[in-house]
């Protein structure tokens, strides 16, 4: 069994299972009680506090635990339009090719009342700064830009982004749930108001992430109830959870650089042999992309009936993301890119790990081809694009 489809989600570290598994047996405390076994567990959740700051340059106080990345996108768009709304500020800028987690919330806040501006995504999948820029008003109160796309990959300027924003005025925020840990971050350095993380795309556990927001920005709680995380986040905390959380995310830090370069070589050695495929295209930049992320298109096939043929040989791909997979519709990324529909069905992502062995990386491309070829010998797009009757796309 091969799995490649980290971005969606990766097995949980030695490190982070080990921590879970302790905090949960030897300390189940409430942080919020007084005696010493409580204040022992809330000693446990401020020293990850501490541990994740550092590892992103942040302070601890500038960080809120939620239930992962999801939660932290709503919370970050929702502080920014409440803050805007009080000035009168209600035009976002954001990008077409974001997680739902964003997007659905922006569809919301424009029901009430909010305008939004949604920047068109290159062809090679990447944002220009100076559209940001261009696309700034009187009454813009917050930018956000994902730090990397989930499905195809690429690595926005974020930098640049941040310092157009800082000297407008504007909030930024980033999605940085498929950065963190694979990518550095320097929230200071970069100019992020920002940043939503999530522990299971860095090995962590589910159901745990965080929210960076710079001192002096306030916060708007969507759950309300007792005083925890300094009355921005109500309900007992996943001590254990947010234990194992950081503990995975020094881990990835501190194995930050040589673990991208190891999977560089693979990823590129799979992006080289799944193009000898006829009439595919690699989705988003070459070189601007996480070291883990190969997205291909391959004309004349579905993308289901792939990913369904895949399994059955032990490799396990995606078409997109996990979250609109089910769904028949063509991914936003790939149509925001610029892709047609017929092109953008038959798209598969590869999402690799880096305990992935060279073999293995044969072996995907080598069940790539002979399954793409599989499907196009009962293809009626396949017989109508080789008889002429319809031009190829790529
Ligand atoms: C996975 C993901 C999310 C959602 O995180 P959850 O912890 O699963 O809620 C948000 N944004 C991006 C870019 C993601 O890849």
């Amino acid at each position: 069994m091969i799995y490649a489809d980290n971005a969606a989600t990766t097995k949980m570290s030695e490190a982070a299972l080990r921590t879970m598994v302790t905090v949960m047996n030897e300390n189940y405390g409430n942080p919020s009680s007084l005696y010493r076994f409580g204040q022992r567990a809330k000693e446990i959740l401020e020293a990850a506090r501490a541990d994740v700051a550092s590892v992103i340059n942040a302070e601890p106080r500038e960080i809120t635990f939620t239930s992962g990345g999801s939660e932290a996108d709503n919370q970050a768009i929702l502080t920014a339009a409440e803050l805007g709304r009080k000035k009168g500020r209600k035009h976002i800028i954001s990008t077409a090719f974001e997680h739902h987690a964003v997007l659905h919330t922006l569809k919301k806040l424009e029901q009430n009342g909010f305008t939004v501006t949604l920047l068109d995504v290159h062809e090679n999948g990447l944002i220009r700064p100076e559209e940001v820029e261009a696309a700034i008003q009187e009454d813009t109160c917050l930018v956000t830009v994902m730090y990397a796309n989930n499905e195809i990959g690429t690595i926005q300027p974020i930098t640049e982004i941040g310092a157009i924003c800082r000297a407008h005025g504007v909030l930024f925020h980033t999605d940085a749930v498929q950065a963190i840990g694979h990518l550095p971050i320097d929230v200071k350095a970069q100019n992020i108001d920002m940043l939503s993380a999530s522990a299971h795309k860095f090995h962590g556990p589910k159901g745990v992430g965080f929210l960076y927001v710079k001192k002096g920005i306030r916060i708007s709680n969507l759950i309300e109830g007792g005083a925890q995380e300094r009355g921005k986040r109500a309900g007992t905390e996943n001590v254990a959870g947010i234990a194992s959380c950081a503990a995975a995310l020094k881990e990835a830090a501190a194995g930050m650089d040589e673990t991208a370069a190891n999977l560089k070589v693979k990823r590129d050695r799979l992006i080289a042999g799944l193009r000898e495929i006829p009439h595919s295209a690699l989705n988003g930049d070459e070189t601007q992309r996480l070291p883990s992320n190969v997205n291909f298109c391959f004309e004349g096939i579905e993308g289901e009936a792939l990913l369904l043929l895949l399994d059955q040989k032990g490799i396990m791909a995606s078409s997109g993301s996990a979250c609109t997979s089910g769904a028949l519709d063509p991914s936003h990324v790939l149509l925001a890119i610029g892709r047609v529909h017929d092109v953008a069905h038959g798209s598969l992502r590869l999402s690799i790990g880096e305990d992935i062995t060279d073999e293995e990386v044969e072996e995907i491309i080598g069940s790539v081809k002979e399954v793409v070829a599989y499907l196009r010998g009962f293809s009626p797009i396949w017989r109508d694009l080789t008889a002429g009757k319809k031009p190829f796309i790529l």
